[in-house]
């Protein structure tokens, strides 16, 4: 028998837990579902500039944690599980877990996105050999070392940054001719390096090596060649984790959550927050003012 609530959020990251913040102050009996550690993606981020208020930015790893308090000084409560499917009985919300099942009578979906993989031999075989999506967590590792990132968007440039502080040269491996989708300000100071070496419309093909990366293959023009370096940092775009949801809300062609003006799902009482929903920003700002949106018209909804 799942245990009722009157709001059920599945995601720990910036949009769930501002979420639960806003529904635990609104009154409301809330639990938040995550699966790993509260703060989601940005645990992995070692400087966010953009964030309003800290003007001298600040770490993902004390940002998402922060959050998590004021959400649980607020009353939400917190259970590490994993949500596998959403079923809709009467009035009630089912949220199906791997652990306890959760009833809530409004769902809000901010599970966030999953990064995309290349798809490519050698990457999986060598995910945590040389292979990573993480600059902060594995720069240590390739001090005085040659490394490539893959990616043209925000991510791949600020972990290019990252990475260009510890290591000996970042290779940027770009599919497209120019960084149309970053900002400004990253690419500036990228060019400012003087051990970041770019390669616009080039693709990474393969990545070479038995125990540890070796190499890569690239292509450019239809040409290949071999690249020797020590790690490969794959940020080339996010996948909405919506499959716990598939078939019940109503998806657009990318497996984002299509929702109305008010967040709400093609399924009254079940919103989305965050990345995981069509034409978001993917801003870590938009995360947090979504999931405040969501809140309060989950509260509106309940009170209707
Ligand atoms: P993104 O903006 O979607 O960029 C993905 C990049 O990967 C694009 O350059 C894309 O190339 C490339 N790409 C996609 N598939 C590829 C493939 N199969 N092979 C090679 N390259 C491929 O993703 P993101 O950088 O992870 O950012 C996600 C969201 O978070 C964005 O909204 C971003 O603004 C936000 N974000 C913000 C900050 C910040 O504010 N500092 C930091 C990180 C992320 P094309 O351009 O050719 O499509």
């Amino acid at each position: 028998m799942a245990e009722d609530f009157d709001v059920v959020i599945v995601g720990g990251g910036l949009a769930g837990l501002t979420a639960g913040m806003y529904a635990a102050r609104l009154g409301l009996r809330t639990m938040i579902v995550e699966h790993m550690a509260p703060g989601g993606q940005v645990l992995n981020v070692e400087k966010i500039e953009n964030f309003p208020g800290f003007p001298q930015g600040i770490a993902g790893f004390d940002l998402g944690p922060m959050v998590q308090e004021q959400a649980e000084a607020a009353g939400a409560q917190f259970s590490m599980d994993t949500a596998t499917a959403l079923e809709v009985v009467g009035d009630r919300r089912v949220l199906h877990c791997d652990g306890a099942d959760l009833a809530g009578k409004a769902i809000i979906v901010a599970a966030g996105s999953a990064l995309r993989s290349l798809g490519i031999p050698g990457e999986a075989e060598l995910l945590g050999k040389g292979v990573s999506h993480c600059a902060s967590c594995d720069a240590p590792f390739f001090v005085g070392k040659d490394v490539c990132v893959v990616g043209g968007g925000d991510s791949a440039l600020d972990e290019a940054a990252v990475l260009a502080a510890s290591v000996s040269r970042v290779i940027v491996v770009h599919r497209g001719p120019a960084f149309t989708r970053a900002q400004h300000v990253a690419v500036e100071r990228l060019q400012a390096r003087s051990n970041v070496q770019t390669l616009f419309e080039t693709e990474v093909v393969e990545i070479c090596g038995s125990e540890t990366v070796a190499s890569v293959r690239l292509r450019t023009d239809g040409a290949t060649r071999v690249q020797e370096l020590a790690g490969v940092f794959i940020f080339v775009g996010l996948e909405p984790n919506t499959a716990f949801v598939r078939g019940v809300v109503d998806l657009d062609p990318t497996g984002h959550v299509i929702v109305d003006a008010h967040l709400q799902s093609s399924v009254p009482g079940v919103y989305a927050a965050g990345d995981i929903r069509q034409g978001s920003s993917g801003q870590l700002v938009s995360a947090a003012g979504d999931g405040a949106s969501a809140a309060i018209f989950a509260a509106r909804f309940l009170r209707a």
